[in-house]
């Protein structure tokens, strides 16, 4: 099975780097499958999953944010964060989910976007950890 090279970096570091047959991101406008030989694009990325097929296996990365760089040789992700699932602070995640909560209640509307992000990512945390 042909495969291609998917780096994901964050601010921080390069979180992942490794051959995949299969990435599914989410993109803008809905699910994007990535196989060999995608025609090169760039898009923006919403918090969430990213699967990674590779032989029989299965990874999965929680990525809040960022682009998708799709070339010839390779796939690039640029987030603004990402965690294996094994790094994900549940309780930390389910603080951060409440602490958004609360801000989207009160219904404030200069916290209410950046509160809606937060939640997106504590979800995104907590289904990637795998216990919602
Ligand atoms: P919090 O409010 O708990 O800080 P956040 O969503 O605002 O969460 P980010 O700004 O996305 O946090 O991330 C800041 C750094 O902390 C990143 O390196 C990210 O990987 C890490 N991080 C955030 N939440 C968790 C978590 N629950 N478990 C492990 N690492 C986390």
């Amino acid at each position: 099975m042909s495969t291609f090279f998917l780096e994901v970096v964050t601010p921080e570091k390069v979180l992942y780097g490794s051959d995949a047959n299969m990435i599914v991101v989410k993109g803008v406008e809905g699910e994007l499958g990535i196989l060999p030989n995608h025609i090169p694009m760039v898009s923006p990325l919403k918090i969430a999953p990213v699967r990674i097929k590779k032989g029989n296996t299965e990874e999965v990365l929680a990525v809040h944010g960022g682009f998708m760089e799709v070339r010839k040789d390779k796939v690039v992700i640029l987030a603004e964060s990402a965690e294996y699932p094994g790094d994900i602070d549940l309780e930390r995640a389910r603080a951060a989910k409440e602490r958004a909560e609360k801000y989207l209640a009160k219904r404030d509307e200069f916290d209410y976007r950046r509160a809606e992000l937060a939640l997106q990512r504590a979800l995104t945390r907590l289904e990637v950890a795998g216990r919602k």
